[in-house]
């Protein structure tokens, strides 16, 4: 165990920081050290919060956190944006963002971008979900901007998933049948303060009704003045409890880590496989052949693979 390790299961703040900037920056010893903090994960309950930007994600975030410290439970956000190209905890914008809870020892907040990823989670997104589980965090509220496959991949990194809408439905019925509604557990309108909030409602539970494959609660809020947020969070606890009980979580956790390993697979395969491959002295043949167009590239990709070993 290094000092940042035993640092981070001590619940220091800055040591959880410093090593998701480390594993952001890619710097070696950071995956050491996730190495020795994985057997200490598995307790956070891992909460996706996801929809367009504008809904008012970060305002019902902002609402759950101060009932989540009320109720003297840890808690980190962790809010990856696909479109920003800015990372860092010690962004000026997380500081604005909450300034109540920026002083307050029980609360993480970490902005990240999605750099590269297209439509999904940063990489660096479900490594620091393990490294904020080892620091103790009870909730890790992870908060996704909805941008067409994002919210579908948030939902691969949490045990529960909110989508948020508000009842200007518009293009955003569109995004529920193209598969939200699959992974949402929760769907809340938020805004439900307008004119157009029980009439969208209405729309919403038909479609819903229609269309989703397990039971989806629907909640009203307005994060504004925080009316509903109270039920929402019970909502989200209950369902937590009854998954727990139910054997779902634990289903879902599974689930989760298959997935991270087969990515992680493919990343080794694409990266440490596929350089190796090419500065093998058969890869050069390979082309000859190709070039000579006497074998197609697929055949000599399978051919190469066989005769290196990997296939
Ligand atoms: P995000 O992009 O989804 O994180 O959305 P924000 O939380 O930043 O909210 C976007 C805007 O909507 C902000 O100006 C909020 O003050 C506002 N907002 C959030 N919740 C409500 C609500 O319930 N009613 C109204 N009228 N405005 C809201």
């Amino acid at each position: 165990m290094s000092t940042l390790t035993d640092a981070i299961e001590s619940g220091d703040r800055r040591a959880v920081a410093r090593l998701i900037t480390k594993l952001e920056n890619r710097i070696p010893s950071a995956y050491t050290d996730l190495a020795a903090l994985f057997p200490h994960t598995g307790t956070a309950k891992v909460i996706g919060i996801t929809g367009a930007p504008g809904v008012g994600k970060s305002t019902l975030v902002d609402r759950i956190v101060a009932l989540i410290r009320a109720a003297s439970h840890s808690c980190a956000v962790l809010a990856v944006d696909p479109s920003s190209p800015i990372s860092g905890g010690a962004l000026l914008g997380d500081r604005i963002r909450m300034p109540e809870h920026a002083v307050d020892d029980g609360v993480f907040i970490r902005s990240m971008s999605a750099r590269g990823t297209l439509g999904g989670l940063a990489p660096t997104a479900w490594a620091a979900v393990h490294v904020l589980d080892a620091g103790k965090y009870e909730f890790v509220l992870l908060e996704t901007v909805g941008v067409g496959q994002s919210e579908i991949a948030v939902a691969g990194a949490a045990d529960l998933v909110v989508l948020v809408m508000t009842p200007d439905l518009g293009d955003s019925v569109q995004t529920l049948k193209a598969g939200v509604l699959e992974v949402a557990d929760v769907i809340v309108l938020n805004k439900s303060d307008g004119p157009a909030a029980s009439r969208a409602l209405r729309e919403l539970r038909a479609i819903v009704d229609g269309a989703a494959q397990q039971p989806v609660s629907i909640l009203q809020t307005v994060g504004l003045d925080g009316t509903g947020v109270d039920g929402l969070w019970f909502e989200l606890q209950s369902l937590l409890a009854s998954f727990a009980a139910s054997g779902e979580l634990m289903r879902r956790r599974s689930a989760r880590l298959r997935g991270e390993l087969i990515r992680s697979l493919d990343e080794a395969l694409r990266t440490d496989v596929l350089s190796e491959i090419v500065a093998d002295p058969q890869f050069c043949s390979a082309l000859t052949e190709v070039a000579g167009r006497r074998v197609d590239p697929v055949s000599a990709a399978r051919l190469l693979l066989a005769s290196l070993g990997h296939y």
